[in-house]
């Protein structure tokens, strides 16, 4: 029986973006482990009826609605109950510092979230990243920020924390590279005439994972995978050319690392968020669970193709930022942004998302050591421009 010196502390964590896809899956990780994790802090953007919702459950000190029009009615539904509530984007970047914080898991879409990330880290409070979007912006200064307060960035992506675990144990060891494994999205194998009459149906229809719609987007069009691999460089201080994609349809192995000595170390499961969500949380511990086991019989073969750059260029145009460095990662995901948004909108086609983005790629003026002011300029200035980009069909 565990005593009181055994048992660790709970950890008190908050989770913005609570109302998403990892922001629920974390949700349930917190329920299913009673003993490790209560929740601090929750935070939604506009969907305050499941803010309350998840408040009422698991009672954490505080909530901030970004949606300040709805700020009214959670104040109604929980002020009963104790619960401080918050409304605005900058009551987000404010609440992550509440001291009673143990770990923010940013599970916030996009570039909104990171103000938050670097409050956050500013605050000395760890971090479980989901948001990728924040370290593609500006790695060099998250990372940066992080170091400075000895702040730990906790992987939450699959492919990363993957990579995390292989190098446990590992850290004195240089990596030769690592290899993201990339499913390959709904449209594996489809020729580019095949892309440019997809729908947005088909788009967010993905073969192995269930996923908030920017990154189901981004999972379809390979940009994920390209977002991934900036995101890689900053977590694990790689040179882009130790960053490899490979394209594994079954998804059981989340990704690899290769050490000096040609060693592979690789880490596999069944495709379940929630498992790299709790990996984060609890590291450096493994906790019980009773989620499905991986079963050979299911998969006789796990298969490796190399990506189709011609094809997916969205990743061809992010492995390009990648190794121009500066802000090019920062327009290239602002451009993104907005291409994805216009996608979901009906108003372009699958493939001029990459028309849009490498337009503004290419007209963008290069920053090469950008400073927080350049890269909230560069991404206000992509997607002011990126709003009013006409492809030739929208015109007609
Ligand atoms: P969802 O779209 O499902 O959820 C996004 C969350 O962010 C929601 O809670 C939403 O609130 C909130 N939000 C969105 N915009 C704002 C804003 N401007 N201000 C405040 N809150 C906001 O996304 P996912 O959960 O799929 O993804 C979250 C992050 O995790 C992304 O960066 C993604 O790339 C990454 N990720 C996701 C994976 C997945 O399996 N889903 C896997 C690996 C990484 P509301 O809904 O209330 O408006």
């Amino acid at each position: 029986m565990a005593d009181a010196e055994t048992t660790p502390m709970k950890k008190r964590i908050a989770i913005l973006g609570s109302t998403g896809s990892i922001g629920t899956q974390a949700l349930e990780v917190v329920r299913e482990q009673p003993a490790r994790f209560a929740v601090e802090l929750l935070t939604a953007g506009r969907n305050s009826d499941l803010l309350i919702e998840q408040a009422l459950a698991f009672r954490p000190n505080a909530v901030v609605i970004g949606d300040t029009a709805q700020l009214a009615r959670v104040k109604d539904a929980l002020f009963a109950h104790g619960i401080k509530v918050y409304g605005g984007e900058e009551a987000i970047a404010q609440a992550v510092a509440m001291a009673d914080i143990d770990m923010v898991l940013t599970a916030m879409v996009g570039y909104a979230g990171l103000r938050p990330t670097l409050a956050a880290i500013e605050a000395g409070k760890p971090i479980a990243l989901a948001n990728k979007e924040t370290l593609v912006v500006a790695g060099e200064l998250v990372t940066a920020a992080a170091r400075a307060k000895g702040v730990n960035i906790l992987p939450v992506d699959s492919e990363h924390s993957a990579i995390f675990q292989c190098l446990v144990g590992e850290w004195q060891n240089p990596i030769e590279k690592v290899v993201l494994t990339a499913s390959g999205g709904p449209f594996r194998g489809r020729t580019r005439d095949q892309l440019a009459t997809v729908t947005k149906a088909q788009a967010l229809k993905h073969p192995n994972w269930d996923m908030g719609a920017k990154i189901t987007i981004d999972s379809a069009s390979l940009m994920n995978k390209g977002l991934e691999a900036i995101e890689a460089k900053w977590l694990f201080h790689l040179r882009p050319d130790q960053v490899e994609i490979v394209v594994h349809p079954q998804s059981i192995v989340h990704s690899l690392v290769q050490f000096r000595d040609g060693s592979l170390k690789a880490q596999l499961g069944l495709p379940d968020m929630k498992l790299p969500i709790q990996y984060a949380m609890a590291y450096p511990d493994r906790l019980d669970t009773s989620w499905p086991r991986f079963d050979f019989a299911q998969y006789p073969a796990l298969t490796f193709e190399p990506p189709d750059l011609g094809t997916f260029r969205n990743l061809a145009l992010a492995l390009d930022a990648l190794q121009r460095g500066g802000n090019a990662p920062c327009v290239l995901n602002a451009a993104n942004e907005i291409a994805v948004e216009l996608f979901l909108q009906d108003r372009i086609g699958f493939l001029e998302m990459s028309d849009l983005i490498e337009e503004r790629l290419a007209k963008a003026t290069f920053v090469p050591r950008p400073t927080l002011e350049d890269l909230v300029a560069s991404d206000d200035e992509t997607r002011r421009s990126a709003r009013t980009w006409a492809s030739p069909a929208w015109n007609s």
